[in-house]
């Protein structure tokens, strides 16, 4: 028997996966790591940053397209059709309020 997974911010058991919570007009979908609706709300309103492109909401935990900006600072966009962006060689993954697992996405010849 698999014993419920548990908040990873305040150990609360999460009954619910993944942890769907709507902030800012953003659905989230959080299936890793676990954490109760509560502190993904809580953690949205700590770490999430806003769309180079579109100026909207991005929450923690979400992918997202990176573009270098000026003087070799990275922006986030949204990786979502009604958001997307020319030139986006990068792709990454928001977390608490840096980028994790970036990736470079390698240009075909
Ligand atoms: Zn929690
Ligand atoms: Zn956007």
């Amino acid at each position: 028997m698999n014993p419920s997974p548990v908040c990873q911010e305040c150990g609360t058991r999460v009954n619910t996966a993944p942890t769907m919570i709507e902030y800012l007009g953003e659905e989230i979908y959080l299936f890793d790591p676990v954490v109760c609706e509560p502190c993904l709300h809580k953690l949205c309103k700590r770490y999430s940053t806003y769309c180079a492109n579109c100026g909207g909401c991005i929450p923690p935990y979400s992918q997202v397209g990176v573009l270098k900006g000026d003087a070799g600072q990275k922006q986030v966009v949204h990786t979502t059709t009604s958001c997307t962006t020319a030139g986006s060689a990068f792709y990454g993954y928001w977390g608490k309020g840096q980028l994790r697992n970036f990736i470079q996405i390698e240009a075909c010849n």
